[in-house]
């Protein structure tokens, strides 16, 4: 087992003023893997107080030397790639293979494409005696959840370096320990003491004072929708900038003159990807129903060609989900939707003995779901697909746009035109469409209750810039 006990803040390993701790397990056989320790309030103003001291320097570098930095940030994380993914898989259960790709290369490779854009807050224009300027936002607070620890991180932190802001860091409480590594990355790159500052603890204990705090300009933060909200209350009475990406309940429209195969498949492996445990995740298939029977019978199909089990078997497709509680609140989801009335296509409540250790839940189809059931209406988080009935497009979009969320959604139709048609009418911060995929280039955030502004793409540089307007004459 791993043992941390200090935190890193302004350039320096330190021992936390809290003696408490947090026990990490891993989820494939529920036994602790690691032990980090629990930050009280102290901490917390002791990793801002370091942030808020070197905002000034690190703000006012030129753009040359923070690419410099990200490029050797990134550099240190491929050379430490193992590391990363054994941190990852082991505390969250995604498996080995997967985590390669879906959860570090990619974040690696997001991370490095931030150091060409170091110079977007130099740019400036000017008009009609007005030069409009960008600024760095200024002390940060990153708060991330465990579903795609690393990559939502660097979709933080690489804006933030990118434009000059400083840093404190709070992982989540499951999955601290590729927040570790980073820390010792940036250690020995040597980016300046105070410009990213690491801190583990419990959001529910010290959320507040992180979001509260008066030398804090900013707190972007990624997770459940109910602490979203609690974060920005905390905000509020200081006028923080605060960001937040939120859940989601995903709408995907097939037309009735889609690749029916291919439009199933892609679906079904959306939602199954990382255990279900993705924000963006496809969960409500919308399809006619001249179709159902036909997608129904694919849909079982494709769930069960996956391999549930140990996420140190190359052969799993799906690991466990990130804890225990988190499987028995997808398990309990799962008996809700039983309940209503929703017909259980394949998988369900019953977990195979060699998997009953660990937090495991099998690939779960539900048809014959109405748009008012709780597992239509819910975020399960979990490897849960609704099936849902539709007789023409414009119910379909009714039933895509009637969610209190707005995060993602997709359509596949015979062709891209019609597809980009019904895209439009759909409330939701992305649209993928005809099969496409996560694209880091892509702004990402959500409409309604998903959220509040952008991360990815130019967009997601802005949420950490101040515009200056100097007026001329
Ligand atoms: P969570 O909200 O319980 O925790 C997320 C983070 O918030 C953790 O670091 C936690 O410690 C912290 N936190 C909890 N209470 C807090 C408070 N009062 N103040 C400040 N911080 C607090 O979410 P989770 O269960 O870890 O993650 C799953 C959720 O995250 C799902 O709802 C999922 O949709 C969402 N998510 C959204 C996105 C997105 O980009 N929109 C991406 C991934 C996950």
């Amino acid at each position: 087992m791993q043992s941390y006990s200090e935190f890193f803040i302004n350039g320096q390993w330190l021992t936390p003023a809290s003696q408490a701790t947090i026990d990490v397990y891993n989820p494939a056989n529920n036994k602790v893997c690691a032990r980090v320790p629990a930050a009280n309030n102290e901490d917390v103003d002791k990793a801002i107080a370091a942030a808020y001291q070197a905002f000034p320097a690190w703000s006012g570098t030129k753009s040359g030397q923070r690419r410099q930095f990200i490029l050797a940030i990134a550099d240190e994380m491929q050379n430490r790639f193992d590391d990363l993914v054994a941190a990852i898989s082991d505390s969250m259960g995604c498996p080995r293979e997967l985590t390669k790709d879906i959860q570090v290369q990619g974040s690696i490779d997001a991370f490095r494409a931030f150091a060409d854009m170091t110079s977007f807050v130099d740019e400036y224009s000017s008009k009609d005696g007005v030069m409009e300027c960008k600024s760095a936002v200024g002390v940060c607070v990153l708060i991330n959840p465990w579903n795609y620890p690393l990559s939502q991180l660097v979709g933080k932190l690489g804006p933030a370096l990118a434009t000059g802001s400083t840093v404190v860091v709070k992982p989540a409480e499951q999955t601290p320990l590729q927040d570790i590594i980073l820390a010792e990355i940036i250690e020995k790159v040597g980016l300046p003491a105070g410009v990213f500052n690491l801190i583990t603890g419990y959001g529910n204990q010290i959320g507040e004072r992180l979001c509260s705090h008066p030398f804090v300009d900013m707190v972007s933060f990624t997770g459940s929708t109910a602490a979203g909200i609690k974060v920005a209350e905390s905000a509020a009475s200081t006028v923080k900038r605060v960001c937040q990406e939120l859940g989601g309940k995903s709408p995907f429209i097939i037309t009735p003159d889609a690749d029916l195969e291919a439009a199933v498949r892609y679906g079904v492996e959306d939602v199954m990807l990382n255990s279900g445990q993705t924000c963006c995740a496809l969960t409500r298939m919308l399809v006619p129903a001249s179709k159902y029977q036909q997608v129904v019978t694919l849909a079982k199909q494709v769930a069960e060609e996956n391999t549930v089990g140990d996420p140190l078997d190359a052969d799993s497709t799906m690991g466990p989900l990130s804890s225990k509680l988190q499987q028995q609140r997808v398990l309990q989801y799962i008996k809700s939707g039983i309940e209503e009335g929703a017909t259980l296509v394949t998988g369900g409540t019953y977990i195979p003995e060699q998997l009953s250790e660990g937090a495991y839940v099998m690939p779960t189809i539900f048809a014959d779901v109405t748009n008012d059931m709780k597992i239509a209406r819910e975020e399960i988080f979990g490897p849960v697909l609704c099936i849902i009935a539709y007789q023409n497009i414009d119910q379909a979009i009714s039933i895509a746009n009637d969610t209190d969320y707005g995060l993602s959604s997709s359509v596949y139709a015979g062709d891209s035109k019609s597809a980009l048609k019904i895209a439009r009418q759909i409330r939701a911060g992305q649209c993928y469409i005809q099969g496409s995929y996560f694209n880091t280039s892509a702004p990402f955030g959500g409409f309604k209750q998903s959220g509040n502004g952008r991360e990815w793409g130019e967009e997601g540089l802005r949420e950490f810039i101040e515009i200056q307007s100097i007026i001329t004459d």
